[in-house]
Protein backbone atom coordinates (compact mmCIF):
# COMPACT_ATOMS: atom_id res chain seq x y z
CA UNK A 1 0.00 0.00 0.00
CA UNK A 2 1.32 3.47 -0.87
CA UNK A 3 0.82 6.63 0.57
CA UNK A 4 0.22 9.95 -0.98
CA UNK A 5 0.21 13.21 0.72
CA UNK A 6 -0.47 15.93 -1.85
CA UNK A 7 -1.19 19.49 -1.11
CA UNK A 8 -3.90 20.40 -3.66
CA UNK A 9 -5.17 24.22 -3.28
CA UNK A 10 -6.57 27.15 -1.26
CA UNK A 11 -3.43 29.05 -0.91
CA UNK A 12 -2.73 32.52 0.19
CA UNK A 13 0.05 32.76 -1.26
CA UNK A 14 1.16 30.15 -4.17
CA UNK A 15 2.70 28.19 -4.18
CA UNK A 16 3.49 26.79 -0.88
CA UNK A 17 0.43 27.79 1.68
CA UNK A 18 -2.01 25.68 0.63
CA UNK A 19 -4.86 25.13 3.02
CA UNK A 20 -6.60 22.29 0.71
CA UNK A 21 -4.97 18.40 1.50
CA UNK A 22 -5.75 15.28 0.00
CA UNK A 23 -4.12 12.15 1.58
CA UNK A 24 -4.54 9.70 -1.12
CA UNK A 25 -4.05 5.71 -0.49
CA UNK A 26 -3.08 3.30 -3.62
CA UNK A 27 -4.01 -0.30 -3.31
CA UNK A 28 -1.22 -2.28 -5.62
CA UNK A 29 -3.27 -5.22 -5.47
CA UNK A 30 -6.74 -3.59 -7.58
CA UNK A 31 -4.68 -0.56 -8.45
CA UNK A 32 -7.41 1.62 -6.91
CA UNK A 33 -6.90 4.79 -5.43
CA UNK A 34 -9.02 6.28 -2.51
CA UNK A 35 -8.49 9.57 -0.48
CA UNK A 36 -9.68 11.60 2.61
CA UNK A 37 -9.15 15.35 1.67
CA UNK A 38 -9.06 18.19 4.43
CA UNK A 39 -10.60 21.09 3.72
CA UNK A 40 -11.90 22.61 0.17
CA UNK A 41 -11.36 25.90 0.32
CA UNK A 42 -12.09 28.98 -1.96
CA UNK A 43 -9.59 31.55 -2.52
CA UNK A 44 -10.22 34.83 -4.33
CA UNK A 45 -7.96 36.18 -7.11
CA UNK A 46 -7.39 39.72 -8.26
CA UNK A 47 -9.01 40.19 -11.49
CA UNK A 48 -6.16 40.51 -13.16
CA UNK A 49 -4.77 37.43 -12.11
CA UNK A 50 -7.72 35.00 -12.27
CA UNK A 51 -6.50 34.54 -16.19
CA UNK A 52 -3.51 32.54 -14.50
CA UNK A 53 -2.67 28.89 -13.29
CA UNK A 54 -2.25 29.78 -9.62
CA UNK A 55 -3.36 26.05 -9.20
CA UNK A 56 -1.15 24.38 -12.11
CA UNK A 57 1.23 22.07 -11.34
CA UNK A 58 3.93 24.50 -11.98
CA UNK A 59 4.66 27.35 -9.73
CA UNK A 60 3.25 30.89 -10.86
CA UNK A 61 6.41 32.95 -11.57
CA UNK A 62 4.45 36.40 -11.02
CA UNK A 63 2.48 36.84 -7.21
CA UNK A 64 -0.82 37.70 -6.78
CA UNK A 65 -0.93 41.83 -5.70
CA UNK A 66 -2.84 40.74 -2.63
CA UNK A 67 -1.47 40.19 0.99
CA UNK A 68 -3.04 39.11 3.84
CA UNK A 69 -2.02 41.03 6.43
CA UNK A 70 -3.97 38.23 9.57
CA UNK A 71 -7.27 38.97 8.06
CA UNK A 72 -9.11 40.31 5.38
CA UNK A 73 -7.30 41.07 1.76
CA UNK A 74 -5.76 44.02 1.32
CA UNK A 75 -3.93 45.34 -1.77
CA UNK A 76 -0.69 46.19 -0.98
CA UNK A 77 -0.91 49.98 -1.79
CA UNK A 78 -3.93 51.80 -0.13
CA UNK A 79 -4.44 55.11 -1.84
CA UNK A 80 -7.67 56.09 -0.10
CA UNK A 81 -10.30 55.00 2.11
CA UNK A 82 -12.92 53.58 -0.80
CA UNK A 83 -9.71 51.70 -2.08
CA UNK A 84 -9.26 49.90 0.96
CA UNK A 85 -12.94 48.82 1.40
CA UNK A 86 -13.42 48.78 -2.07
CA UNK A 87 -11.10 45.78 -2.17
CA UNK A 88 -14.42 43.19 -3.57
CA UNK A 89 -14.52 44.66 -6.66
CA UNK A 90 -10.76 44.11 -7.25
CA UNK A 91 -11.51 40.94 -6.46
CA UNK A 92 -12.97 37.16 -8.08
CA UNK A 93 -14.12 34.41 -6.22
CA UNK A 94 -16.24 33.13 -9.68
CA UNK A 95 -13.68 30.75 -11.06
CA UNK A 96 -12.96 27.75 -10.63
CA UNK A 97 -9.48 28.64 -10.94
CA UNK A 98 -10.56 29.93 -6.94
CA UNK A 99 -11.17 26.23 -5.70
CA UNK A 100 -8.43 23.66 -4.98
CA UNK A 101 -7.45 21.78 -8.44
CA UNK A 102 -9.76 18.66 -8.66
CA UNK A 103 -7.92 17.54 -11.70
CA UNK A 104 -5.19 16.40 -9.33
CA UNK A 105 -8.23 14.00 -7.98
CA UNK A 106 -8.95 12.39 -11.25
CA UNK A 107 -9.21 8.70 -10.90
CA UNK A 108 -9.39 8.82 -6.99
CA UNK A 109 -12.02 7.80 -5.07
CA UNK A 110 -12.83 10.62 -2.35
CA UNK A 111 -14.61 9.10 0.57
CA UNK A 112 -14.62 12.09 2.25
CA UNK A 113 -13.89 16.30 2.93
CA UNK A 114 -13.23 16.72 6.61
CA UNK A 115 -14.00 20.97 7.23
CA UNK A 116 -11.68 21.46 9.86
CA UNK A 117 -13.14 25.24 10.52
CA UNK A 118 -15.90 28.01 9.02
CA UNK A 119 -12.62 30.56 7.09
CA UNK A 120 -13.81 30.50 4.17
CA UNK A 121 -9.53 29.58 2.83
CA UNK A 122 -10.70 25.94 4.19
CA UNK A 123 -14.54 25.68 3.42
CA UNK A 124 -15.52 28.29 0.41
CA UNK A 125 -15.43 25.51 -1.54
CA UNK A 126 -17.29 22.89 -0.08
CA UNK A 127 -20.94 23.22 -1.57
CA UNK A 128 -19.48 23.22 -5.52
CA UNK A 129 -17.63 20.19 -4.43
CA UNK A 130 -20.74 18.35 -3.15
CA UNK A 131 -22.43 19.15 -5.86
CA UNK A 132 -20.09 17.69 -7.79
CA UNK A 133 -19.01 14.90 -5.80
CA UNK A 134 -22.39 14.22 -3.87
CA UNK A 135 -21.18 10.50 -2.71
CA UNK A 136 -18.52 12.05 -1.11
CA UNK A 137 -18.89 12.49 2.85
CA UNK A 138 -18.41 16.22 4.30
CA UNK A 139 -17.32 15.91 7.66
CA UNK A 140 -17.58 19.25 10.18
CA UNK A 141 -18.81 20.21 13.85
CA UNK A 142 -22.02 21.98 14.12
CA UNK A 143 -21.19 25.49 14.84
CA UNK A 144 -18.46 25.73 11.42
CA UNK A 145 -22.12 24.12 9.67
CA UNK A 146 -23.91 27.00 10.94
CA UNK A 147 -21.45 29.08 10.58
CA UNK A 148 -20.92 27.62 7.15
CA UNK A 149 -24.06 28.13 5.57
CA UNK A 150 -24.10 32.04 6.40
CA UNK A 151 -20.64 32.06 4.60
CA UNK A 152 -21.85 30.07 1.53
CA UNK A 153 -24.66 32.58 1.33
CA UNK A 154 -23.64 35.65 2.21
CA UNK A 155 -21.06 34.63 -0.84
CA UNK A 156 -23.62 33.71 -3.36
CA UNK A 157 -26.00 36.63 -2.43
CA UNK A 158 -22.81 39.25 -3.25
CA UNK A 159 -21.98 37.67 -6.22
CA UNK A 160 -25.67 37.97 -7.62
CA UNK A 161 -26.05 41.74 -6.57
CA UNK A 162 -22.96 42.12 -8.73
CA UNK A 163 -24.63 40.05 -11.92
CA UNK A 164 -21.75 37.21 -11.33
CA UNK A 165 -22.22 33.94 -11.46
CA UNK A 166 -21.39 32.29 -8.00
CA UNK A 167 -19.68 28.91 -8.28
CA UNK A 168 -22.68 27.27 -5.87
CA UNK A 169 -26.81 28.15 -5.77
CA UNK A 170 -28.83 28.53 -2.40
CA UNK A 171 -29.91 25.58 -3.13
CA UNK A 172 -27.05 23.87 -3.24
CA UNK A 173 -26.29 25.45 0.19
CA UNK A 174 -29.43 23.87 1.58
CA UNK A 175 -28.59 20.54 0.31
CA UNK A 176 -25.28 20.37 2.09
CA UNK A 177 -27.25 21.21 5.34
CA UNK A 178 -29.25 18.10 5.62
CA UNK A 179 -26.21 16.06 4.13
CA UNK A 180 -23.17 17.22 6.46
CA UNK A 181 -21.98 14.29 8.77
CA UNK A 182 -21.38 16.08 11.72
CA UNK A 183 -18.96 15.32 14.82
CA UNK A 184 -17.21 16.68 17.32
CA UNK A 185 -14.10 17.22 19.21
CA UNK A 186 -12.87 14.14 20.73
CA UNK A 187 -14.64 11.87 18.28
CA UNK A 188 -13.06 9.37 16.29
CA UNK A 189 -14.62 7.94 12.76
CA UNK A 190 -13.93 5.20 10.23
CA UNK A 191 -14.29 5.42 6.79
CA UNK A 192 -12.26 3.24 4.01
CA UNK A 193 -8.85 2.49 5.31
CA UNK A 194 -9.03 5.57 7.61
CA UNK A 195 -9.71 6.27 10.83
CA UNK A 196 -9.99 10.01 11.54
CA UNK A 197 -9.76 11.75 15.21
CA UNK A 198 -10.69 14.95 15.39
CA UNK A 199 -9.31 17.54 18.70
CA UNK A 200 -10.11 20.76 19.60
CA UNK A 201 -7.81 23.48 17.36
CA UNK A 202 -8.33 26.04 19.70
CA UNK A 203 -8.50 28.76 16.62
CA UNK A 204 -12.31 29.79 16.04
CA UNK A 205 -15.50 27.83 17.31
CA UNK A 206 -15.76 24.66 16.03
CA UNK A 207 -12.39 24.34 14.38
CA UNK A 208 -11.03 20.85 14.32
CA UNK A 209 -7.47 19.06 14.56
CA UNK A 210 -7.18 16.11 12.74
CA UNK A 211 -5.13 12.83 12.98
CA UNK A 212 -5.80 10.22 10.58
CA UNK A 213 -4.81 6.80 10.47
CA UNK A 214 -4.40 4.65 7.68
CA UNK A 215 -5.05 0.72 8.59
CA UNK A 216 -2.55 -1.30 6.61
CA UNK A 217 -3.66 -5.23 6.19
CA UNK A 218 -0.88 -5.90 8.60
CA UNK A 219 -1.95 -3.52 11.37
CA UNK A 220 -0.18 -0.65 13.13
CA UNK A 221 -0.59 1.92 10.65
CA UNK A 222 0.54 5.11 9.89
CA UNK A 223 -0.45 8.35 11.40
CA UNK A 224 -0.73 11.46 9.97
CA UNK A 225 -1.76 15.28 12.06
CA UNK A 226 -3.02 17.55 10.14
CA UNK A 227 -3.01 21.14 12.13
CA UNK A 228 -5.99 22.74 10.12
CA UNK A 229 -5.32 26.14 11.36
CA UNK A 230 -4.80 26.21 14.69
CA UNK A 231 -3.08 27.48 18.21
CA UNK A 232 -1.57 26.85 21.63
CA UNK A 233 -2.33 30.55 22.88
CA UNK A 234 -5.41 31.58 25.59
CA UNK A 235 -8.16 32.45 24.04
CA UNK A 236 -11.71 33.47 25.74
CA UNK A 237 -14.28 31.93 23.16
CA UNK A 238 -12.62 28.45 22.30
CA UNK A 239 -11.70 25.34 24.30
CA UNK A 240 -7.82 25.03 24.65
CA UNK A 241 -5.92 22.17 22.36
CA UNK A 242 -5.28 18.87 23.77
CA UNK A 243 -2.73 17.83 20.93
CA UNK A 244 0.16 18.04 23.12
CA UNK A 245 -1.17 14.08 24.68
CA UNK A 246 -0.76 12.80 21.08
CA UNK A 247 2.06 11.30 18.76
CA UNK A 248 2.29 10.75 15.09
CA UNK A 249 4.36 10.06 12.34
CA UNK A 250 4.13 12.73 9.58
CA UNK A 251 3.02 16.61 10.85
CA UNK A 252 0.98 19.03 8.24
CA UNK A 253 1.58 22.11 10.15
CA UNK A 254 0.35 25.45 9.43
CA UNK A 255 2.64 28.58 9.53
CA UNK A 256 0.09 31.33 8.43
CA UNK A 257 1.84 33.64 11.33
CA UNK A 258 4.72 31.53 12.27
CA UNK A 259 7.43 34.17 11.75
CA UNK A 260 5.67 36.66 13.70
CA UNK A 261 6.87 38.18 16.90
CA UNK A 262 5.02 36.64 19.80
CA UNK A 263 3.34 38.64 21.98
CA UNK A 264 1.91 38.57 25.61
CA UNK A 265 -1.86 37.96 25.11
CA UNK A 266 -2.05 39.55 28.99
CA UNK A 267 -0.26 42.88 27.80
CA UNK A 268 -2.46 43.12 24.43
CA UNK A 269 -5.71 42.89 26.61
CA UNK A 270 -4.73 45.11 29.46
CA UNK A 271 -3.89 48.00 26.56
CA UNK A 272 -7.12 47.15 24.67
CA UNK A 273 -9.48 47.42 27.87
CA UNK A 274 -7.75 51.03 28.52
CA UNK A 275 -8.07 52.20 24.90
CA UNK A 276 -12.10 51.19 25.00
CA UNK A 277 -12.56 52.95 28.53
CA UNK A 278 -10.35 55.61 28.06
CA UNK A 279 -12.69 56.07 24.58
CA UNK A 280 -15.65 55.55 25.88
CA UNK A 281 -14.31 57.84 28.81
CA UNK A 282 -14.46 60.83 26.87
CA UNK A 283 -16.96 59.99 24.97
CA UNK A 284 -15.72 58.56 21.65
CA UNK A 285 -16.61 55.67 19.42
CA UNK A 286 -14.44 53.09 18.98
CA UNK A 287 -14.40 50.85 15.66
CA UNK A 288 -13.27 47.11 15.44
CA UNK A 289 -12.67 46.31 12.16
CA UNK A 290 -12.35 42.11 12.40
CA UNK A 291 -12.69 38.70 10.85
CA UNK A 292 -16.16 38.14 11.24
CA UNK A 293 -15.50 34.64 12.16
CA UNK A 294 -12.99 34.46 15.39
CA UNK A 295 -11.24 37.70 16.16
CA UNK A 296 -14.79 39.63 16.55
CA UNK A 297 -16.06 37.08 18.68
CA UNK A 298 -12.96 37.59 20.71
CA UNK A 299 -12.52 41.15 21.19
CA UNK A 300 -16.42 40.96 22.69
CA UNK A 301 -15.32 38.27 25.36
CA UNK A 302 -11.98 40.46 26.21
CA UNK A 303 -14.96 43.71 27.17
CA UNK A 304 -16.71 41.33 28.23
CA UNK A 305 -14.42 39.63 30.71
CA UNK A 306 -12.96 43.54 31.18
CA UNK A 307 -16.40 44.62 32.50
CA UNK A 308 -16.86 47.16 30.11
CA UNK A 309 -20.14 45.12 28.81
CA UNK A 310 -21.24 46.14 32.66
CA UNK A 311 -19.65 49.88 33.14
CA UNK A 312 -20.77 51.12 29.15
CA UNK A 313 -24.93 49.36 29.22
CA UNK A 314 -25.88 49.28 25.51
CA UNK A 315 -23.02 50.87 24.12
CA UNK A 316 -21.36 47.67 22.58
CA UNK A 317 -22.50 46.62 19.27
CA UNK A 318 -21.95 43.62 16.63
CA UNK A 319 -22.73 45.02 12.87
CA UNK A 320 -23.07 43.49 9.51
CA UNK A 321 -21.50 39.47 9.27
CA UNK A 322 -20.17 39.37 13.06
CA UNK A 323 -23.98 39.80 14.00
CA UNK A 324 -24.75 36.04 12.96
CA UNK A 325 -21.44 34.35 14.00
CA UNK A 326 -22.11 36.32 17.23
CA UNK A 327 -25.20 34.39 17.54
CA UNK A 328 -23.85 30.95 16.84
CA UNK A 329 -20.95 31.87 19.76
CA UNK A 330 -23.59 32.31 21.76
CA UNK A 331 -25.94 29.56 20.84
CA UNK A 332 -22.88 27.73 21.56
CA UNK A 333 -22.21 29.17 25.29
CA UNK A 334 -18.81 30.72 23.81
CA UNK A 335 -18.90 33.80 25.48
CA UNK A 336 -20.29 32.31 28.76
CA UNK A 337 -23.65 30.89 29.72
CA UNK A 338 -24.81 33.92 31.04
CA UNK A 339 -24.52 35.59 27.63
CA UNK A 340 -27.00 32.59 25.75
CA UNK A 341 -28.61 35.81 23.68
CA UNK A 342 -26.61 38.53 21.45
CA UNK A 343 -29.75 40.02 20.24
CA UNK A 344 -29.15 43.04 22.37
CA UNK A 345 -25.60 43.85 21.13
CA UNK A 346 -26.88 43.75 18.02
CA UNK A 347 -27.56 46.71 15.45
CA UNK A 348 -30.53 45.32 13.74
CA UNK A 349 -32.12 47.55 11.93
CA UNK A 350 -30.85 50.70 10.10
CA UNK A 351 -32.88 52.90 12.04
CA UNK A 352 -31.24 51.47 14.40
CA UNK A 353 -27.57 51.86 12.84
CA UNK A 354 -28.71 55.44 12.06
CA UNK A 355 -29.24 56.32 15.71
CA UNK A 356 -25.76 54.99 16.90
CA UNK A 357 -23.78 56.56 13.98
CA UNK A 358 -25.26 60.15 14.60
CA UNK A 359 -25.75 59.90 18.28
CA UNK A 360 -23.17 61.82 20.81
CA UNK A 361 -23.63 58.62 23.16
CA UNK A 362 -19.82 56.89 23.40
CA UNK A 363 -20.17 53.03 21.52
CA UNK A 364 -18.20 50.97 20.10
CA UNK A 365 -18.90 48.73 16.79
CA UNK A 366 -17.53 45.86 15.93
CA UNK A 367 -17.83 45.07 12.13
CA UNK A 368 -16.46 43.06 9.48
CA UNK A 369 -13.49 43.96 8.03
CA UNK A 370 -13.44 41.13 5.22
CA UNK A 371 -15.54 40.96 1.76
CA UNK A 372 -17.35 43.96 0.99
CA UNK A 373 -17.77 45.86 4.19
CA UNK A 374 -20.38 48.88 3.41
CA UNK A 375 -21.39 48.48 6.87
CA UNK A 376 -17.69 49.49 7.97
CA UNK A 377 -17.45 52.68 5.45
CA UNK A 378 -20.55 53.73 7.02
CA UNK A 379 -18.68 53.85 10.53
CA UNK A 380 -15.35 54.47 9.08
CA UNK A 381 -17.33 57.85 7.22
CA UNK A 382 -19.06 58.95 10.05
CA UNK A 383 -16.34 58.50 12.96
CA UNK A 384 -12.70 58.54 11.45
CA UNK A 385 -12.84 62.08 11.24
CA UNK A 386 -12.73 62.72 14.61
CA UNK A 387 -9.71 62.59 17.48
CA UNK A 388 -11.48 61.78 19.90
CA UNK A 389 -12.55 58.15 18.37
CA UNK A 390 -10.25 55.22 17.90
CA UNK A 391 -10.21 52.78 14.81
CA UNK A 392 -8.58 49.78 15.05
CA UNK A 393 -7.88 48.28 11.31
CA UNK A 394 -5.12 47.15 9.68
CA UNK A 395 -5.12 49.62 6.54
CA UNK A 396 -1.90 50.97 5.71
CA UNK A 397 -1.72 54.04 3.73
CA UNK A 398 -5.04 55.62 4.72
CA UNK A 399 -4.89 58.33 6.81
CA UNK A 400 -7.99 58.86 9.55
CA UNK A 401 -7.98 62.22 11.46
CA UNK A 402 -9.14 59.30 14.16
CA UNK A 403 -6.35 57.59 16.29
CA UNK A 404 -5.33 53.73 14.84
CA UNK A 405 -4.12 51.22 16.02
CA UNK A 406 -4.35 47.58 16.08
CA UNK A 407 -4.20 44.39 18.77
CA UNK A 408 -2.39 41.63 18.18
CA UNK A 409 -4.53 38.38 18.92
CA UNK A 410 -3.14 35.64 18.13
CA UNK A 411 -5.27 31.98 17.04
CA UNK A 412 -2.52 30.61 15.07
CA UNK A 413 0.93 28.59 15.92
CA UNK A 414 3.43 30.79 16.95
CA UNK A 415 7.60 29.07 16.74
CA UNK A 416 7.12 28.26 20.16
CA UNK A 417 3.64 26.47 19.70
CA UNK A 418 5.66 24.84 16.76
CA UNK A 419 8.50 23.84 18.30
CA UNK A 420 6.24 22.33 21.15
CA UNK A 421 3.74 19.87 18.90
CA UNK A 422 6.82 18.94 16.65
CA UNK A 423 8.47 18.06 20.21
CA UNK A 424 5.54 16.51 21.44
CA UNK A 425 4.62 14.18 18.03
CA UNK A 426 7.79 13.65 17.08
CA UNK A 427 7.54 12.82 13.78
CA UNK A 428 9.63 11.18 11.00
CA UNK A 429 8.55 14.43 8.46
CA UNK A 430 7.26 17.57 9.20
CA UNK A 431 5.27 19.57 6.09
CA UNK A 432 4.74 23.62 6.68
CA UNK A 433 1.81 24.76 4.72
CA UNK A 434 -0.29 27.81 4.45
CA UNK A 435 0.96 31.45 5.00
CA UNK A 436 4.43 32.44 3.64
CA UNK A 437 6.05 29.29 3.75
CA UNK A 438 9.17 31.64 2.72
CA UNK A 439 10.03 31.49 6.76
CA UNK A 440 11.09 27.87 6.32
CA UNK A 441 15.04 28.32 6.85
CA UNK A 442 14.27 30.47 10.06
CA UNK A 443 11.61 27.73 11.35
CA UNK A 444 14.49 25.30 10.58
CA UNK A 445 16.82 27.02 12.53
CA UNK A 446 14.64 27.56 15.28
CA UNK A 447 13.09 23.99 15.52
CA UNK A 448 16.75 22.97 14.84
CA UNK A 449 15.45 20.32 12.12
CA UNK A 450 14.59 19.62 8.75
CA UNK A 451 11.09 20.63 7.80
CA UNK A 452 9.43 20.04 4.05
CA UNK A 453 8.50 23.38 2.70
CA UNK A 454 5.54 21.82 0.19
CA UNK A 455 4.29 22.70 -2.59
CA UNK A 456 0.89 22.82 -4.56
CA UNK A 457 0.31 19.95 -6.60
CA UNK A 458 3.19 17.94 -5.67
CA UNK A 459 3.21 14.40 -4.39
CA UNK A 460 4.74 13.56 -0.89
CA UNK A 461 4.98 9.64 -0.68
CA UNK A 462 4.94 8.36 3.09
ZN1 LIG B 1 -8.68 29.99 9.86
ZN1 LIG C 1 -6.57 29.45 7.12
Amino acid sequence: MLVEYKPIGGAVIPPSGASSHALIVHDPQSHEKCAVLIDFGLEPRPLKAAKGKYYSSTPPSEKPQVKNFGYGLHVRKLPSLEDFLGIGDKVVYASEECLPACKLLEGIRVLCVVATHAHFDHIGGIPWFHVKFPDTKIVMTEPTLEMGERLWMAYTRSLQLRNIRPLYHESDIECLQDKAWLVRAGESIDIGPFSLKFLEANHVLGALCVFVTINTPRGSGIKIFFSGDMSLAKQRTVPPSTILQEEADYAVIETTLASRQEVSSEKVETRLLRDVEGCLGRGGKFIFARRSIGPAQEIFAILKQGGILERWPKCVFFDGATRSVAEVYARHSAFGEEIKDVSPYLVSTEEQRKEIISSSRPAVVIAPADQRSEILLRYLSAWSRSSRNVVDVAARGVRFRAKTTTYVLRAHLSLQDLEAIVGRLDPKKVFLVHGDTDESKKIERFLGRTVTRTVLGKSYYL
